[in-house]
């Protein structure tokens, strides 16, 4: 049987967990090509007008698997980590989908829900309830969680890289940081302009919550006041259009970047951003640090 996971959202949060998680129970696992003009213009065709970028693309990645597979696989997320919560889309994507992009196909899907069961234990139950025993379902768990540790601790090797020069962090929710179509063309521009970046990562799982009960926000909030000024030029925040919980957050981040002086920039990326937009901005921004000395 063949399971279709959507190259977005919680592919990003967990890379490789349940391609592995999957893999070891036996399925063929096949996940859709990286986000394409092409993807994006087939979600728009169905996804709803109203939805963030994030979403319109969740939605062209089902779209275009769901033909080749026999089941998506699209879990219901209320929360990643303990004590936390998500952004609401997350808890309605399970019903969401089934009501549009999926509505004509099988899907596998279980809650996460960190708060009240550890995702290994989750996992486990959620393999039984597939039909497989106690050990095929510890043992593909087992797997997927040291699969996903690995990718992480491989994500900080490439992006923690030291360098003489001080570096620009680029802060964002994983799906939009390492979503090719939505960060290359910001990440292109830096490098063609001698800018060492350095991608946000979410390997950190023991955050306490705090006044910020959003996870991927706390873990931004805490880079963001530990950020050490010795090592880093400024802070460039990628927000996607319609997004509700980044419209409440970045401005809370560009007071606590005043008040820390850390040089910020909010770019906004929509469907129909051009890279010339995006050049002239990030020019514009790492002209005024250098001017400054502050690079
Ligand atoms: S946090 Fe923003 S971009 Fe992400 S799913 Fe929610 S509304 Fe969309």
């Amino acid at each position: 049987m063949k399971i279709g996971i959507p190259r977005s959202f919680y592919y990003y949060y967990y890379p490789s967990l349940f391609e592995t998680f999957f893999k070891s129970l036996g399925y063929e696992v096949v996940i859709s090509q990286k986000t394409t003009k092409k993807i994006l213009d087939l979600a728009s065709t169905i996804s709803e007008s109203e939805n963030c970028l994030p979403q319109k693309i969740f939605d062209g990645h089902v779209l275009s698997i769901k033909d080749s597979v026999d089941a998506i696989f699209i879990p219901r997320i209320i929360s990643m980590e303990k004590g936390h919560i998500c952004c609401p889309r997350f808890g309605a994507l399970l019903d969401a989908s089934k009501a549009g992009v999926a509505e004509d196909i099988k899907v596998f899907s279980f809650d996460i829900n960190e708060t009240r069961l550890p995702l290994e234990k989750n996992l486990v139950k959620f393999a039984k309830e597939l039909g497989f025993s106690a050990k095929e379902s510890k043992t593909a768990a087992k797997a997927g969680i040291v699969s996903w540790k690995k990718s992480e601790a491989e994500i900080v090797l490439k992006e923690h890289v030291k360098s003489d020069v001080k570096k620009f962090l680029i802060l964002g929710h994983p799906y939009t940081l390492y979503d090719s179509f939505i960060a290359d063309p910001i990440v292109k521009k830096l490098k063609s302009m001698n800018v060492p970046v350095e991608m946000m990562t979410f390997e950190e799982h023991n955050i306490k919550p705090g006044e910020i009960l959003w996870c991927t926000f706390n873990k931004m909030n805490s880079r963001l006041k530990n950020l050490d000024m010795n090592k880093y030029a400024g802070v460039i925040q990628i927000t996607t259009f319609n997004c509700g919980t980044d419209s409440m957050m970045t401005e809370r981040f560009r007071r606590e970047s005043r008040h820390l002086k850390i040089p910020y920039m909010l770019l906004m990326i929509d469907e129909h951003t051009g890279k010339a937009g995006i050049d002239t901005r990030l020019e514009a921004f790492v002209d005024s640090l250098s001017w400054n000395k502050n690079l």
